[in-house]
Formats: C-alpha cells, sequence, structure tokens
C-alpha cells in the first residue's frame, strides 16, 4: 500500500501527533471530544520528510491527494476555493510534532482574488473588511512565499496612510484598500519578475511547498539545536477553514493561558482584540485588552470559553495555550497545546492538578522538564539594592540577568559566546533574533505583550526577559537606548529583574534563589519513586551541610586536595613535598594532619549517620608548588639582584624540585593512585586524619559512616596494596585509641578504561566502585578535559559530530558504554556491589537517565544540583518503566 499523505480533521485524533503535527492532532482531537473548531484537513510530517528526502521533489500523487481532501472540505463547508459567490477562504499554517517559533508563519485568507473578495464582502456586508482581508493575504503570501523583502509592503501601507493623513490602518477606507491591493500587486510583480499568481489553488501549492522548504531555514535549524530537535522529523501543513475574528464588533481574536504561565495560579491569563485577525494580537501591532474584560463586550462567547478552558484541562490534564476567535458572536478554538510556563509556574500547576484531582503525582512529575528546576535555582536581584528602576515593563519571564547592552542579535551572540555577560536590548523580537536571545544572559523588549515572541521564546529557554518596557526609546543605529533622562549605550551595564519587570542601570548585585514549597512537594514525590540514591561532592562542612538540606544522602565525593589549596596550608604542604628525607616529610605530614583531621570532623558532624566517601590526595604535586616559569624568573631576579644568598639557594632548591616534579602530560601522570604509592606516607596521614576525625565525632555522640577511596585505579594490584595499607593503618589507629571501634568501607573510583574493562579484577578488593566520568571522559574519549572546552568541542557541537558537550552529558554510546561494562564487570565479581558515579554527570539529567538504565546505586554531583538529581532520578524510573511497558 503507498503511503498516506493526507487526513481530514475527523480522522485525526491526539495520538497522531508525529504524523499530523502538534496542530493537526491538537484541533482533530478538540474536534473529537466536541469543542467547536474550522473545518481542516492536514499534510502529513512524512510529505514534509519524503519531498525533504528527494531535493524537495514531492512524492507521486500528493498533490491530487490535496485537491481531493479540498473537494471534500469544499462539499462539507458548502463553499468553493475563490468562489464568487460562497468562497471558501483557508489557512495554511506549519506544524511540527514540537512547537517551533523558527518556522514559516502562518497564510491566511488564501483563496481570496478579485473573484472572490467582492462575494466575502457582500456575505459579510462589510465590503471594506473583504478588501482589508485581500491586501492582507497578498502581503503575507508575496513576503512568506515568493520571499519579496517585508518593507516593500510595509513601505507602501505607510506611504497610503500618511497620503491620507491617518495614523492607524483601520482609518483606511475600502477604496483605499482597493488602490493598496492593486500597488501589492504591482510591487510583487516588480520583486518576483513574474505575475503573482492569482489561482488560488496554485497559490495553495506554492504555500505548502513554502511550509516544507521552511523546515530546513536556518532560523529554524537554530531553534532545533537549542532545543535538541531531530531535523528528520519534519512538519505537518494544517488547511483549515478561515474563520474572521474581523468581522465587526460582534468578531474577536485572541490568546488565552487557562492559568497563568508565569506564576502557575488558576486566574484569568490573556488578551483578545475587537475586530482583528489572530496575527493582530500576537503581531502587537494594536494593543490588546484584557481577556476579562470580554466580559462585557461578548458575553456568551466569553462564557463559552470559559467552559471550554476548563473542559480541555480536564481532557489534557495540564494547562492549555489556547487561541480563538469569534465570528459573529461564535466562538472556535484554533488552537490548544500544553502551555510554555516558568519552572515556577510549572511546578505549582503540577501540585494543583495532583490537588484538583486531575492527575497524580507520576503524571506530575513526568509534566516537569527536570532542566526547568535550573530556573528555581537562578538568581535574583539583592533586595537590599536600594536602586530605583529606570522604568518597568511587563515581568515577561523570572530571573534576574545582569550584562552590557547589545542591540542586535548578531553582535549578543558573538559576544555571548565569547562569555561575555550581555543583555538583549530590541524593540521587539523575532524569531531571527534566536541565536542572540540563546547567547544572552536576558532580553529587553520595547514593545509587545506577555505573548509575544520575545516572551515567548525566553520563558521556554528559562531566560530573564522583561517585554514590552514603552518608556524605552532605542536608536538602533546610534546604538542607544533612553529612558526618561539616561541614555545607556553599547557595552553600558544593565539589570533586568524579570520576575518583577523592573529595569536598572548598572549592574546589580545578584542573590542565590529560594527553594519553595512547590519545589520541597515536587521533589519529595520524586523521593518516593526514584530507586538511586542522590549524594553531594561536598569538601567542608558547610559545603555538606547545605547538601544535606537539599537532600543529599551523603558524600559521594570529598576531594581532600582543596584543603591544601588554602592559603594558611599550603607552607605545611609545600614542605611536605619538598622534604629530602622521610623524616623531614613526616614532620611536614605532621603538621598537615591536624588541619585535615579537623576538615574531617566538620564534615562527619553536617553527614552524621550517611555515608562519607572520602578521597586520597589525586592532583599531582607540582599543582601545589609555584609555576615553573614564575619560578624560573624569581631565581633570575635574585641572582641579578646579587642580594641574599640564602633565599638565592631556597628559590634554586625549589626551582629544582618544581623542574623534576613538571610533567608533559600530568593529568597522565604522576596522580591518584600512583602518588600514593610512590609517596604512602601521604595516604597514610590522610587514613589517620580520617580515623581520628571519626573517632571524635564518634566521641561527642554522632555517627560517622567511612568509605575511603581510591583515586585513578588503573591495576588490581595497585588497589590491593593500597587495601593492605589503609586497613594497616587504620588497625594501628583504632589501637592506639584503646581498642576503638570503627567501621570503614575501601572502594575505588573507575575512571579509566582500564579499569571499566578489568573491573571484575579489580573489584577484588573494593568495597564499592564510583565512575569518574570527568576522567573517564577525558581518557576514554583522549580528549584534554582542560582544553578541550575551549577549543574544538564548541565546533565539534556545532557541526553535529558529537550532540553535546560531552563534559557536562555523557557520551551515551562511548563513555557511557564503559560505564556499562564496569558495572557489569565488577558485579560479576561480586553481585551487590555498590556503584556510583561522582563526575560532573551526576547531576546531569539525561546522564542521570543512563544511569538509572545501567543500574548504578547512586549519583553524586554539587550541593545546589541535588534537588535535580533527586527529581532526575525520578524520571529516569518513569522512563524505564514506559520502555518496558
Ligand atoms: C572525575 O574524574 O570524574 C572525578 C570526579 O574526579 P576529578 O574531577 O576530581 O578528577
Ligand atoms: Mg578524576
Amino acid at each position: 500500500m503507498t503511503e498516506r499523505y493526507l487526513y481530514d480533521l475527523s480522522e485525526g485524533d491526539a495520538s497522531m501527533k508525529p504524523l499530523l503535527g502538534g496542530k493537526g492532532a491538537g484541533v482533530a482531537e478538540m474536534l473529537r471530544i466536541g469543542i467547536p473548531v474550522p473545518d481542516a484537513f492536514t499534510v502529513t510530517t512524512t510529505a514534509c520528510v519524503a519531498a525533504m528526502n528527494n531535493d524537495g521533489q514531492w512524492p507521486d500523487g500528493l498533490w491530487d491527494d490535496i485537491l481531493a481532501a479540498l473537494d471534500r472540505l469544499e462539499q462539507r463547508t458548502g463553499r468553493r476555493l475563490g468562489d464568487a459567490e460562497r468562497p471558501l477562504l483557508v489557512s495554511v499554517r506549519s506544524g511540527a510534532v514540537q512547537s517551533m517559533p523558527g518556522m514559516m508563519d502562518t497564510i491566511l485568507n488564501l483563496g481570496i482574488s478579485d473573484t472572490s473578495v467582492v462575494a466575502l464582502g457582500a456575505e459579510s456586508g462589510n465590503p471594506r473588511f473583504a478588501w482589508d482581508a485581500y491586501r492582507r493575504f497578498i502581503q503575507m503570501y508575496g513576503e512568506v512565499v515568493e520571499t519579496v523583502p517585508a518593507h516593500v509592503y510595509e513601505d507602501a501601507l505607510a506611504a497610503l496612510k500618511s497620503d491620507r493623513g491617518v495614523q492607524q490602518d483601520t482609518d483606511l477606507t475600502e477604496q483605499d484598500l482597493q488602490q493598496l491591493v492593486q500597488t501589492y500587486l504591482t510591487l510583487s510583480r516588480e520583486h518576483m519578475g513574474e505575475e503573482l499568481p492569482t489561482d488560488p489553488k496554485e497559490q495553495l501549492r506554492r504555500s505548502i511547498d513554502a511550509v516544507f522548504r521552511s523546515w530546513l531555514n536556518p532560523r529554524a535549524d537554530v531553534y532545533r539545536r537549542a532545543n535538541n530537535i531531530s531535523a528528520d522529523l519534519g512538519t505537518a501543513v494544517n488547511v483549515m477553514q478561515m474563520v474572521f475574528g474581523n468581522r465587526g464588533d460582534t468578531s474577536a481574536t485572541g490568546v488565552c493561558f487557562t492559568r497563568n504561565p508565569a506564576t502557575g495560579a488558576k486566574e484569568l491569563y490573556g488578551e483578545f482584540l475587537v475586530n482583528a485577525q489572530g496575527e493582530d494580537v500576537v503581531a502587537g501591532i494594536r494593543t490588546p485588552r484584557p481577556l476579562a474584560e470580554m466580559e462585557q463586550v461578548l458575553p456568551a462567547a466569553y462564557r463559552q470559553l470559559l467552559e471550554t478552558m476548563t473542559k480541555l484541562e480536564q481532557h489534557y490534564g495540564d494547562m492549555q495555550d489556547i487561541e480563538f476567535t469569534v465570528e459573529d458572536e461564535t466562538l472556535y478554538l484554533l488552537q490548544t497545546r500544553n502551555g510554555k510556563r516558568t519552572a515556577s509556574a510549572s511546578l505549582k500547576v503540577a501540585r494543583d492538578l495532583v490537588a484538583e484531582g486531575v492527575i497524580d503525582e507520576r503524571e506530575a512529575l513526568r509534566r516537569i522538564e527536570p532542566a526547568q528546576l535550573d530556573q528555581l535555582l537562578h538568581p535574583a536581584i539583592d533586595p537590599q539594592h536600594g536602586k530605583t528602576p529606570l522604568t518597568k515593563g511587563l515581568n515577561a519571564s523570572p530571573g534576574a540577568a545582569v550584562g552590557t547592552v547589545v542591540f542586535d542579535a548578531v553582535t549578543a551572540e558573538r559576544r555571548g559566546k565569547a562569555g561575555d555577560p550581555v543583555v538583549l536590548v530590541r524593540w521587539e523580537t523575532t524569531p531571527d533574533d534566536i541565536a542572540g536571545v540563546i547567547a544572552a544572559q536576558g532580553v529587553l523588549t520595547a514593545h509587545g505583550g506577555m505573548t509575544s515572541h520575545a516572551a515567548v521564546v525566553a520563558r521556554g529557554m528559562g531566560k530573564p526577559c522583561v517585554a514590552g518596557a514603552s518608556a524605552i526609546k532605542i536608536d538602533a543605529l546610534a546604538k542607544t537606548l533612553t529612558i526618561g533622562d539616561t541614555v545607556l549605550g553599547e557595552g553600558d551595564s544593565i539589570t533586568l529583574d524579570g520576575s518583577t519587570g523592573e529595569v536598572f542601570a548598572g549592574a546589580l548585585d545578584l542573590v542565590p534563589p529560594q527553594v519553595n514549597e512547590d519545589f520541597q512537594a515536587i521533589v519529595g514525590w520524586a523521593d518516593k519513586i526514584r530507586r538511586m540514591d542522590v549524594r553531594a561532592n561536598a569538601d567542608n562542612g558547610e559545603d555538606a551541610a547545605k547538601a544535606r538540606e537539599f537532600g543529599a544522602q551523603g558524600i559521594g565525593l570529598c576531594r581532600t586536595e582543596h584543603m591544601f589549596m588554602d592559603e594558611t596550608r599550603l607552607p605545611a604542604v609545600r614542605k611536605m613535598i619538598l622534604a629530602d628525607d622521610e623524616a623531614a616529610r613526616e614532620a611536614a605530614l605532621a603538621e598537615i594532619l591536624p588541619m585535615q583531621q579537623a576538615d574531617f570532623e566538620a564534615i562527619f558532624d553536617a553527614m552524621s549517620g550517611l555515608p562519607v566517601t572520602i578521597r586520597l590526595l589525586d592532583p599531582p604535586l607540582h599543582e601545589f608548588l609555584p609555576n615553573l616559569v614564575d619560578q624560573a624568573l624569581l631565581v633570575q631576579r635574585l641572582e641579578l639582584q646579587n642580594g641574599d644568598a640564602a633565599e638565592l639557594a631556597e628559590a634554586k632548591a625549589l626551582l629544582g624540585r618544581i623542574n623534576a616534579l613538571t610533567e608533559q602530560n600530568p593529568m597522565l601522570g604522576t596522580r591518584g593512585v600512583r602518588l600514593a604509592l610512590m609517596f604512602p606516607e601521604i595516604a597514610v596521614m590522610q587514613v589517620r586524619a580520617i580515623a581520628r576525625a571519626a573517632l571524635a565525632v564518634k566521641g561527642r555522640g554522632g555517627d560517622p559512616h567511612v568509605e575511603i577511596m581510591v583515586p585513578l585505579v588503573a591495576f588490581a594490584q595497585e588497589l590491593q596494596r593500597m587495601r593492605e595499607l589503609i586497613t594497616e593503618t587504620m588497625a594501628q589507629e583504632l589501637a592506639a585509641a584503646g581498642g576503638a571501634e570503627l567501621p570503614f568501607t575501601v572502594g575505588t573510583m573507575i575512571e579509566l578504561p582500564r579499569a571499566a574493562v578489568v573491573a571484575d579484577q579489580i573489584a577484588e578488593f573494593a568495597d564499592f566502585f564510583s565512575f569518574g566520568t570527568n576522567d573517564l571522559t577525558q581518557t576514554g574519549i583522549g580528549i584534554s578535559r582542560d582544553d578541550a572546552e575551549g577549543a574544538f568541542l564548541a565546533a565539534y557541537v556545532d557541526a553535529d559530530i558529537v550532540p553535546a558537550n560531552p563534559f557536562s552529558s555523557i557520551d551515551v554510546d562511548g563513555v557511557g558504554g564503559l560505564v556499562a561494562l564496569g558495572t557489569e564487570r565488577g558485579r560479576s565479581v561480586k553481585p551487590d556491589l555498590k556503584v556510583g558515579v561522582c563526575g560532573e554527570h551526576g547531576g546531569d539529567p539525561a546522564s542521570i537517565n543512563l544511569f538509572e538504565k545501567i543500574g548504578l546505586s547512586y549519583v553524586s554531583c554539587s550541593p545546589y544540583r541535588v534537588p535535580i538529581a533527586r527529581f532526575a532520578a525520578a524520571v529516569a524510573v518513569l522512563n524505564q518503566q514506559d520502555q518496558q511497558a
């Protein structure tokens, strides 16, 4: 059977989204549950894909299928495209599986022509409206399908208004509009080099083709990359009967959300315009009115709209974003979809829907994007700032942004990518600005409402945005921004508060965000579902306490080197490294031991009752010494000065030691377990400090759970020796403490490919494994963690050679494969082996999903990511269940 590329509206439903796109399936589903929608048919995403894969050539028979579907639509509506008596007008819209702002703009009023315009005017009793529809159609069609520059039509419209001495489009008369149609046709011919086609069927064919082509356009591509949407999905094309919101004062058009998408509150949220088409609301040309005012203007349609909102929410179990039109007091829903919302709204809506009994907790968890939780962990402006805002716009997307002003997306992208914090300031953003929005800290617009492009895009990305700040004057050429008496130029600092809409000159201080009750409740649900434990990476008592507050179930990685880097400790550490003999080294270590012990005590205190994994010293020793070049220059200077001989001798000795310790590839050099085996007295000192700290904490009623971890193990024999050394030292300490009891375990990091491959051998000597996915990414892929991100990696991501930066989100097949292999081999020897991960990936939702699949016991991440990890671990369980179902 040949593939089917066409579906009438009544044949679709919500489950057909991959085929009909979000819009097509959405409208079909609405019809199915009895909601008033205009009639339509949909060209499938598979037709788009087939055309894309064949140099834009449509599949055989597609056009005939479309003509047949059109014929059926004409029969159902009792109208014909371009008819002189009962004309059918249609809209043509792209509709990808996921909503995509970068796609082709909608074509409205297709089917209007020199013949049908008269009929439309007669039917509606409003010829002016018909001519307005006609000129709008030529403008949209010419611009979007035939790529006539937008300004060509805009200029002609502006010239005509100026000629007539009027301000508003609505002040133009029917005759003015007739004239404008002729002007538009002439201008179109000039720019196209041929007549604009007047046959509506030909216009339809070209419009559908333009939708297909727009799937591959650069701005859609930018959006897809930013949102990880595959280019292979294609877009559907929806051809729908037009209903008119601009048929006079009994007609209207609007957009609304079933709840407030900024806060999640269950309240009216939307805008409408009487006597207007849908594009007028989103384009921000006329300022829309708050939805509540519709009750007075169109009471029956308003009541029906409220009922429909409830029905849609109940049906979809989620907050909806709705487009509607009222034609002569009859309500039509044009579109509904799950509304984009801020993270805090997302949590509130989910929690409220569960409380209202619409969905259960598991379903609520599926609805929340783990990455969205990040937004709630966004900084806000320090409330103590005491500054007066320059102006206030709409609080379009929450969070605070500080950066320097830039006026165009290209500069924003360039400077943002170079690491400069910038704030993109625009009159209004368009889909062409997307790359700039992505690279900016925040967005400020002078125009447009809560549903404007800037607001919608920023909310989706979790970027602070202040929209519609009408008091600001932008001079894009001079690159200045004027608010009252204040003039800011490109490069001047600005601060936005997307939560209040306030705009400040200068860079204000930011404070870390608060985690609210909704957040706690939802992460609490996640805790009931997740299987993996979530621990934190923390190196001091304060971070450990913070981590525990965030719900960490222990410490998965305590990096002891951080304790040595401290200024007060470095002298003793250097003394230890520079010691000529063991005795001198022992003396220096004796100085360090009490410091280490104090650190461990603070951590054991904060984590009483929970496991604490302490890793023995990992970095190469040269990291604790001055830089080689600096020291060489110092020696040179002292020699020239001819000063204190002792000072010179000391500097030379240090230089010699630095030289001796310097390695070509320190990351592959004397570090980790190799260091411990070369200088066992360092490890002995650390184990003693651990034992003494644990005994001290125990002595004061605490409950330390000690886990000692050996880094960078490649050979089983390395761990075997370290295990002996640790066990022996512990035994000595406990004996010295009068035969005290202190259970402890010894484990290893798996962060080298060899370790993963021989994990069965290593497991013989390990009580637990912890995957160091930072080093495992470095050594597994063979890319330097210190250099690659600033070098070729960004280009690799851009060119789709790798799907994401593998140091942030795990390389599933490669490094993830090593994690799976190591886990499997380790557990082949010890089936109950506890296996965790403590690299950066432990806090990344996509990586956590993989770790759940592999069956790890826990993930460990930075304290601030602990709540996200708890959540992501639960979602990972649900994903697994979905896959098995
Ligand atoms: C790792 O390599 O993943 C790890 C956690 O250790 P570090 O980042 O300290 O090398
Ligand atoms: Mg490591």
